[in-house]
């Protein structure tokens, strides 16, 4: 089903749309439920855009003779486009446009709830779309009779404490072609964990086997961040072109762990033991690995100075536990980072080169999948040769989508499972809704949502598989700050966009993420460092990965340099002094700075990294680090949305935890 103009974006300043018949989803307008900019077109722009045929009279049944009254009540309404000259059929609750007339349906209503998500589980039976390509609903299936002439059911979302999707975007970028992007397969996706999973593991084994530690805790993840950062490769998770090929992030974190990993201790017999172990596993290393003569007489003398230390002091305080660590510390690291640098670099090395041959073997599956459904991949799209502004919307691909396989789906009530094969998938209910609500505004491809669920499930089994095997990881990666900061970010900063998200934690529906194969038929715009807007207020809470906040300052400083329209960049990072951040260093002596604020430690919190899996009580969680807030913007930027007193004021207050207000 086609779309009517009247959806569509007709002034230069709108997204672009139709420019390329390969094309197999375009994203534009925005212009579905209840969003997009101002030239999109919301109940009553379709109210005064009736022609000859249209008057307000059409909010009556009685204007609409030919809508059965089924479509009457869903909220259809017929109207007339001037342009076209052919009637069309809007829907005032949900935005919805078509050129046919809607289908009549006696089941769940497609278009609000194509899945059926808001009906009680009694209620759920077979959908309509099982018909056209076999969704299948869990649970008991009923007569089609029975629901005939019940109203279709309205989803709940048209308002959502934990995200607004009314709040059009201020961004203006300049227009971009499609991408080149394959589309999302279970099947790939299912091989992309696995493979993902294996190299986890295989991280695992080298650090134990070769270095006798345990993979530093979220390492790994951190090793994709950075990775990210510099791979040109086609994967977007496995990193496969990377120069250079040893990963600093991973190199400086393994390293930091050898001889022994050092935690905070809280008690004086902690930090005694640790004092122990860190001074036996240095002379254990050292007399094995192939070393100076010097080196080795240098930690060798300084274990034993501590074994004596450590037998004479019985009395002796936290601190100077503390210190003696710290000096023995200072004193061994240099020789045990030369002893250990070229096996550290090694498991770097085979990391890499791991991760290419699983890259390699997930892309082979991909396009066997797409060459049994005959598709080709297709040549890049040219370069634009003119710079057209347009409103910022999601990245659109070009590569057709295969047929997706089924996949299961079963609520109860507060969360959802979906099944495929032996993979099963939960998301809490509420943000699935959030999810469909996404496609529904951004994907043009699927009216009917035949492809929704599989959709769903690469994107859950992508982010799963980014955050890692053991249930707590990843979590620091994804805190998200909490919904009254958001608001007030808008309400005061005019922000409307969020530079770091994921379709599950986004607070706004526009937002960049680290994967637009499958995130963008929620909406995504892509990377960050991809992104290259012109105009806007923007907030940014990076994942805490160094080399990533390094380039989002560097990104950042460059788009602020290269227009005079105003730009805006709120930046939420952690308040790391000890030592500090290159990316706070650069923050804090940035010629755009305007204003930098701190949130203590235990006085913010941010929303749960797993925010589509946890129950709403654990939500929000007390930040342990300090928070420090950046406002970087261009002359422009701060005439129009300028941190002055009253406004921080406001913002500080909305970051101070409920509890506590
Ligand atoms: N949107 C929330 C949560 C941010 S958590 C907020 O702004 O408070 C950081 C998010 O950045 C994660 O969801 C992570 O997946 C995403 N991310 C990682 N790399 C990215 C990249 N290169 N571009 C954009 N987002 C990225």
């Amino acid at each position: 089903m086609s779309k009517p103009d009247s959806d569509l974006p007709n002034d230069s300043m709108t997204t672009p749309e139709g420019s390329s018949l390969t094309m197999t989803r375009l994203q534009p307008a925005e212009g579905g439920n209840g969003g997009g900019d101002a030239t999109n077109h919301h109940g009553l722009q379709h109210q005064d855009s009736l022609g000859s045929a249209g008057s307000p009279q059409s909010w009556s049944p009685d204007a609409n003779p030919d809508l059965a009254p089924a479509l009457f009540q869903a909220g259809w309404r017929k109207f007339w486009s001037k342009r076209e000259k052919r009637p069309y059929y809007f829907n005032k609750n949900t935005n919805e446009s078509l050129w046919e007339m809607p289908p009549l349906d006696s089941g769940p209503d497609l278009l609000s709830d194509p899945l059926g998500i808001n009906m009680s589980p009694s209620d759920i039976r077979l959908s309509r779309a099982s018909t056209d390509t076999p969704v299948v609903m869990s649970a008991k299936r009923r007569a089609s009779g029975e629901l005939m002439g019940s109203p279709p059911k309205r989803p709940m979302f048209n308002y959502s404490p934990f995200w607004n999707f009314d709040l059009p975007s201020n961004v203006i970028m300049y227009e971009r072609s499609p991408r080149k992007i394959l589309p999302p397969h279970p099947d790939v996706e299912m091989l992309r964990a696995q493979l993902l999973s294996k190299l986890r593991q295989t991280y695992q084994e080298l650090c134990q086997t070769r270095e006798g530690i345990d993979a530093p805790v979220e390492s790994f993840n951190r090793w994709l961040l950075e990775r990210q950062v510099i791979n040109k490769g086609e994967d977007w998770l496995l990193p496969s072109d990377c120069n250079p090929v040893i990963s600093q992030s991973m190199y400086r974190e393994v390293m930091n762990d050898i001889p022994f990993k050092l935690v905070k201790a809280r008690y004086i017999q902690d930090i005694r033991k640790q004092l122990l172990s860190y001074a036996q596993a240095a002379r254990k290393m050292i007399e094995c690995r192939n070393t100076s003569s010097a080196s080795r007489k240098n930690v060798k003398w300084n274990v034993e100075e501590t074994f004596t230390w450590l037998r004479s002091r019985h009395s002796a305080s936290y601190e100077d536990y503390l210190e003696r660590l710290a000096h023995l510390k200072r004193q061994c690291q240099p020789h045990l980072t030369e002893a250990a640098k070229s096996s550290v670099e090694g498991i770097c090395t085979k990391m890499f080169t791991l991760s290419c041959d699983s890259a390699r073997k997930v892309r082979e599956k991909h396009l066997e999948i797409l060459k049994e459904s005959n598709i080709e991949e297709p040549d890049a799209p040219p370069e634009l040769t003119t710079k057209r502004k347009v409103m910022c919307y999601p990245i659109q691909t070009m590569v057709p989508c295969p047929r997706l396989p089924v996949i299961q789906h079963q609520t109860d009530q507060e969360t959802t499972q979906l099944t495929y094969g032996t993979e099963v998938l939960k998301i809490n209910t509420s943000h699935l809704h959030k999810l469909e609500q996404l496609y529904r505004i951004f994907t043009r491809d699927d009216p009917k949502f035949d492809n929704f669920l599989a959709r769903v499930f690469c994107l859950l089994r992508r982010y799963k598989t980014y955050f890692g095997i053991k249930n707590s990881e990843g979590i620091s990666l994804q805190g998200a700050l909490p919904i009254q900061v958001f608001e007030c970010l808008h309400r005061v900063f005019g922000v409307t966009f969020e530079c770091f998200a994921s379709p599950l934690n986004c607070f706004f529906k526009q937002y960049c993420s680290a994967f637009p194969d499958t995130d963008c038929y929620f909406g995504s715009r892509g990377p960050i460092l991809d992104f290259h807007p012109i105009s806007g207020s923007f907030e940014a809470n990076p994942p805490f990965s160094e080399e990533l906040m390094e380039a989002m300052v560097d990104h950042f400083e460059s788009l602020l340099s290269e227009t005079l329209e105003p730009l805006s960049f709120i930046v939420f990072i952690p308040e790391w002094r000890d030592p500090p951040t290159e990316a706070l260093i650069r923050l804090e002596s940035s010629r755009f700075k305007k204003k930098q604020v701190v949130m203590p430690a235990y006085e913010h919190e941010y929303r749960h990294g797993f925010q589509h899996l946890c129950s709403k009580q654990d939500m929000n969680v007390k930040s342990s680090h300090g928070t420090l807030v950046v406002f970087l913007q261009n002359e422009a930027g701060f005439a129009r949305w300028g941190p002055t007193s009253e406004r921080i004021q406001e913002l500080l207050l909305s970051c101070r935890p409920k509890d506590s207000v």
